[in-house]
């Protein structure tokens, strides 16, 4: 099976935790590396060329080959201003593909954008098309209050017809999608991510805390791992940080926020617009000793940090799945989430964290002060682990969408069966 993977706006092979990458990056890595586990399987993926000096293609391993084509000038931009060149990209593939007389057997597209340029080549090549949405410009609209791209909605209702099958990460999405759009339920398929339990689990060392003085027993230390958007909803920690000191609770002596990601430290977070929003409102409320910005980590050394933290605080405010929770519960520690999307069912109230209202201070500060008064107890890292890996695995995952992709290619549209995350088979 070959397969032509479109990732057109983002490399998933280059660094994490920027703004233009992050879950969508991991996803693709974890998903490519286990699909080429199958004999049959070699996976090309298309991405935007962004240095002019880096070569046409290159082999990650002898079945993953990454292909950079001109789309527009050949230099990062942000994805809102990319839109306009999905033409050139389009003919740049097509065109590719002819010279390489290359032969595919399903197209995976990721993100509208990639969605444009996989419908294009789908009709070309007479080959199912896939798409993943990874977030949905309607349901962001919803959650923010904020406008998309102009030309987003439109695109991502015709990406939802002209695919033959939709990967989406919960039932939320799933359910959004079929009333939207008006596609019949069994074209969306249900496939969770995962989480790779081999970068993912616990250690114990607070040592990492000492560079940051975090490190006394009582320090009560958040962390906050991700993209740094409005959408991600770091604010709401700041505000209830502020929340806990006015109603001069205990916990705000002891808190201490922790944040990754953003970028590089000295060059993208200074140019931040959120980082520089949230610091402003740092100064007003006299926060800027609770919060340190690390900038982005290597994903390699997150567990450090994860496993030093007595919690992962997930504040977004629209999130398709969220993968930072998955990680840090492999890590064995409690995560505090909003109440949206998948997360609300991988959170279990007072096993492995607390849920609160999404956009909502003061109900995050209630969970705050519930894992806090929890921690005497200690939570069990062993049990909040092997829950979540056993909910969730990326073997699963590729075997699901390999299923999707086998089920299309064999004229049938909906393999017989499909894994459930606890790794049982249910008749479909
Ligand atoms: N990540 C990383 N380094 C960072 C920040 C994030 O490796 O500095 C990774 C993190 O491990 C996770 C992903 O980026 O796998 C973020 O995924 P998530 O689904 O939480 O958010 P998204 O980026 O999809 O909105």
């Amino acid at each position: 099976m070959k397969i032509c993977t479109i990732s057109f706006h983002s490399c998933p092979y280059s660094h994490l935790g920027g703004n233009g990458s992050g879950g969508m990056s991991v996803y693709l890595r974890e998903l490519t590396a286990g699909l080429v586990d199958f004999p049959d399987v070699s996976v090309d993926l298309f991405t935007r060329a962004q240095n002019p000096i880096c070569v046409e293609s290159k082999d990650i391993s002898p079945q993953i080959r990454v292909v950079q084509l001109s789309g527009g000038p050949e230099y990062p931009i942000d994805r809102k201003d990319l839109y306009e060149f999905i033409p050139e990209f389009s003919v740049n593939l097509e065109n590719y593909i002819h010279r390489k007389k290359e032969e595919y057997d399903v197209v995976h597209s990721h993100y509208w954008l990639s969605g444009l340029a996989g419908g294009y080549i789908k009709n070309k090549l007479g080959v199912p098309l896939v798409h993943t949405y990874h977030t949905i410009g309607f349901m962001k609209r919803r959650a923010l209050g904020q406008k998309e791209h102009r030309c987003r909605a439109n695109s991502e209702r015709q990406i939802a017809h002209v695919s033959d099958s939709i990967i989406s990460p919960s039932t939320e999405e799933k359910e959004s999608l079929v009333e939207e759009y008006g596609i019949s339920p069994s074209k969306v398929k249900i496939v969770y991510p995962g989480v790779n339990p081999r970068l993912f689990y616990p250690i114990e060392n607070r040592t990492i805390l000492k560079k940051m003085d975090y490190h006394r027993q009582d320090d009560f230390v958040l962390l906050y791992v991700g993209r740094i958007e409005k959408v991600k909803g770091l604010m709401n920690v700041i505000e209830a940080l502020h929340v806990l000191n006015e109603k001069n609770l205990p916990l705000f002596e002891k808190v201490k926020l922790i944040v990754i990601g953003g970028g590089k430290k000295e060059e993208e977070l200074a140019q931040n617009k959120e980082v520089s929003r949230i610091t402003r409102a740092m100064e007003q409320h006299d926060l800027k000793d609770k919060v340190v910005f690390l900038g982005s980590i290597d994903q390699a050394h997150l567990l450090k940090y994860y496993s030093a933290a007595d919690a992962l605080v997930v504040p977004s405010l629209y999130e398709s799945f969220g993968l930072v929770t998955v990680e840090a519960l492999a890590c064995g520690i409690p995560v505090i989430v909003s109440q949206i999307g998948k997360m609300k069912s991988i959170v279990k109230e007072g096993k492995n964290g607390f849920s609160f209202r999404p956009n909502d201070p003061v109900s995050l500060c209630q969970s705050l002060e519930n894992v806090f008064m929890h921690r005497s107890r200690l939570w069990s890292r062993t049990s909040i682990r092997e829950d979540v890996v056993q909910r969730f695995s990326w073997d699963n995952t590729t075997e699901n969408t390999y299923q999707i992709f086998e089920g299309l290619i064999n004229g049938c549209l909906w393999p017989k069966t499909i894994f459930q995350p606890d790794g049982s088979l249910q008749p479909v």
